[in-house]
């Protein structure tokens, strides 16, 4: 029987199955023809004078950064150049963490994000082929924050924002953040999440010296799981999030998460699910296992290449680069890992 316009079902179905298999073809092809870029989506930069004044506003680990040969002296930049480049790493990221200027005084909080990011597009104006950054927000003071992140958005040209897994003493998914992430879904833009070395405010990590062996990861653990318990990535689907470390423990806890919560919090997604609507970067101190984990759990689509520089300099900058590609992971993975998906999420491919 025919089936409008003088075409008989078959003859349609045939076309529609033909421009499927062509519109395949084109996406196959495009994604062939796109050019990969190695980005370095964590790493970081500091001054003196930007830990001075962090400091004087009370943040007492400011050692933690200092002499880690991460500032903006013609040396410190000559090293970290010549690292990118032998591992063939076009750009970083500048991320201001875990320094962000998440002060509970307004003014102090204000002042220093603006620091932060005056002292950002300093850097990537200097070097703008080897840099871009995330945007310091002043949270948890959301109206100053939202200013805050026009400026560096639309008039410094910033490439997402970042904050803390812990806004002080407010979680990433407290209510009162809604505005921000509105914002930041509504300019479908990335918002990069990093630890902020308050061993979970345990009294079982800080006296042990733990903020940032497990200190770290476990913040990365419990800050996704926040994310996921109130819904962020569902609610705001046009916002990129991307996690540190592989995502703390997510990925060795992953079946773990889907059964318990459907008893001890149940939640309209399963937390896996929720989870692969994230990104997570690479960064896992080249240990093959934990990569290999983290892809198995989220994806290759979902992994970015990041070193946590300087944290990750010197050799273990080339270990961090490199344990990509011999940790044997299945054929094309490795080189979405360290070639294509940061450049997709920050939409610079
Ligand atoms: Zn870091």
């Amino acid at each position: 029987m025919g089936c409008g316009y003088g075409f008989t079902r078959r003859e349609v179905l045939r076309a529609a199955s033909l421009a499927a298999a062509g519109m395949l073809a084109g996406v196959r092809l495009g994604a062939q023809a796109k050019k990969g870029m190695r980005i370095d989506i964590h790493a970081h930069l500091w001054t003196t004078d930007y830990l001075d004044l962090c400091q004087s506003y009370g943040n007492v680990d400011t050692g933690t950064q200092r002499n880690k040969g991460a500032g903006m002296g013609q040396e410190e930049i000559d090293k970290r150049f010549a690292l990118m480049e032998a591992n063939g790493v076009e750009m970083q990221i500048l991320d201001i963490c875990p320094q962000a200027p998440h002060f509970e005084n307004k003014e102090h909080a204000v002042k220093a994000a603006r620091m932060a990011n005056d002292l950002y597009a300093e850097a990537v104006s200097r070097w703008p082929k080897k840099f871009k950054a995330f945007a310091a927000v002043p949270l948890p003071h959301v109206d100053e924050a939202l200013k805050e992140l026009e400026r560096a958005l639309d008039q410094l040209k910033f490439v997402g924002a970042t904050i803390e897994t812990f806004i002080g003493a407010h979680s990433v998914a407290d209510p009162a953040f809604a505005p921000f992430y509105q914002e930041l879904n509504r300019r479908a833009t990335v918002l990069y999440i990093h630890p902020s070395g308050n061993g979970l405010d345990s009294p079982f990590v800080i006296p042990f010296n733990l903020r940032w062996a497990i200190g770290a990861p476990m913040e990365d653990t419990v800050s996704i799981m926040h994310l996921i318990e109130a819904g962020i990535p569902q609610k705001y689907p046009k916002l990129k999030i991307v996690n540190s470390h592989l995502g703390g423990m997510i990925p060795m806890a992953f079946q773990r998460l889907d059964n318990i919560s459907k008893w001890e919090h149940p939640l309209p997604e399963l937390p896996t699910i929720t989870a692969k609507r994230m990104w997570y970067c690479s960064v896992g101190h080249a240990h093959p296992p934990a990569l290999r984990a983290a892809v198995d759990s989220m994806g290759a689509d979902r992994i970015c290449l990041g070193s946590d520089y300087p944290y990750e300099g010197g050799e273990l900058y080339n270990h961090a680069v490199q344990y990509i590609s011999e940790s044997g992971l299945k054929p094309g993975d490795a080189e979405k890992i360290l070639d294509r998906n940061a450049a997709y999420v920050l939409g610079l491919a």
